[in-house]
């Protein structure tokens, strides 16, 4: 028995005052997305100098002067920072990976997606013989890193089914990333012991009024629990966790400073978890949907160049959603990993079973043409992640 019994008015006050930890949500709240946007483009080219200037100590105010209209005036200096940045805490090395789907099948509604429940096409799920199929044809490319992606749907593909795919797995990669719903707390706990060391989770966008227009049923819908989602894979003890937004669907300034945002609040909540951004650009899918705020490649390039002068030790990765003349002008930039040779279908690398892909890819080189790319330019090629290399 504890011998140290407090009064019970001593243990409510105490309860009543115990600092409350803020979320996200809270401090998400506090901006208003307009202004954010009027902001960024009232940047002058004295914040943006200065902004290059605290390179790695910046706050989410000064990624704001990095992306705004403005900074495309100081794209050589920041790409020369970044640059510079990238090798001091990286090296040269760049890390491959390649994404696996194991089902298209999905119950959300997602404008923009081949795999939307709206959509007349097969779906496929894929057994064990099928996973152990496409494993040991990703295996014979040389990958020790694996992304395994899938629609969300909770009957087919939830967590049981998750789970004992990443078993199925385990033994032949020394690293797995997952792309899948939002989970609670308590499934993610479930998942990692089983080897699960990385889970992805991209917003979207921020726009909260306008996020409901693009996902307008199922549990995608929820933009407060696909926001609070890191929190709890922050709590979970993830390992890492990724980021990002669907570049096009907004303003992609304003939705990269919310993305800023979010991981400056992570990574002073969790600050033993690891972090990447990914920069997925829409792409052609199945479906009419255009993207009303298109990307440039130039804002491509300034946005992966924002994030490194900002964040020397976020993860930077490119897919193969670039053409490859593209990825191969600015990986050396400030980019830490790519996917190569993917395939957006369940099945895609073992058979072909028309599961019809999720989006079009525009590099469709061989990992082994990649590699030779990479290695061209004096890099050395990862297979596996950082952890695995280094640790
Ligand atoms: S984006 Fe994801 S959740 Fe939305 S329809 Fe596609 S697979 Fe389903």
């Amino acid at each position: 028995m504890c011998s140290c019994k407090l009064p019970v008015y001593l243990v409510l006050l105490s309860i009543l005052f115990a600092p409350v930890k803020n979320s996200f949500e809270n401090i998400f709240n506090e901006y208003d997305w307009n202004k954010v946007c009027e902001k960024i483009h009232l940047v002058t080219d004295a914040d943006v100098e200065r902004a290059i200037q605290l390179a790695g100590h910046g706050t989410p105010e000064d990624f704001l002067a990095l992306v705004s209209p403005a900074a495309k005036n100081h794209l050589p200096e920041m790409m020369q920072m970044s640059y510079a940045l990238t090798r001091k805490r990286f090296g040269k090395t760049i890390q491959l990976f390649i994404p696996m789907y194991l089902s298209n099948e999905c119950n959300n509604i997602c404008t923009y997606c081949g795999f939307s429940f709206g959509n007349k096409i097969p779906r496929v799920t894929l057994t064990d013989e099928e996973i152990l199929n496409e494993v040991a044809v990703i295996k014979a490319m040389g990958y020790e890193h694996i992304l395994l992606v899938t629609g969300e749907d909770q009957n087919r593909v939830g967590v049981d089914y998750l789970s004992h795919a990443i078993e199925l797995i385990r033994p032949h990669f020394a690293h797995i990333s997952l792309e899948v719903q939002p989970l609670d707390k308590s499934e993610y706990e479930k998942l990692i012991p089983f080897g699960l060391n990385t889970v992805l989770v991209y917003q979207e966008t921020y726009h909260k009024e306008n996020y409901k227009l693009y996902h307008p049923k199922g549990k995608k819908s929820n933009f407060s629990y696909r926001l609070a989602t890191p929190e709890r894979l922050g709590e979970s003890g993830i390992h890492k966790i990724g980021l990002g937004v669907l570049l096009g669907l907004e303003d992609w300034r304003t939705d990269s400073f919310f993305t800023a945002l979010h991981l400056n609040f992570l990574e002073k909540n969790f600050w033993q978890t690891k972090y990447s951004i990914s920069f997925p650009r829409l792409r052609p899918a199945e479906g009419d949907f255009i993207a009303k705020h298109p990307m440039s490649e130039t804002d491509l390039l300034q946005l992966i160049c924002a994030f490194r002068i900002y964040n020397e030790n976020v993860e930077l990765s490119l897919s193969t959603r670039e053409r490859a003349l593209f990825r191969d002008k600015v990986f050396p930039l400030g980019v830490t990993s790519m996917s190569a040779g993917s395939k957006t279908d369940p099945g895609g690398y073992s058979s072909n079973k028309n599961a019809l892909e999720q989006f079009h890819i525009d590099d469709d080189r061989t990992p082994f043409e990649i590699a030779e790319v990479v290695r061209s330019r004096g890099f050395d090629v990862v297979w596996k992640d950082w952890d695995a290399v280094l640790g």
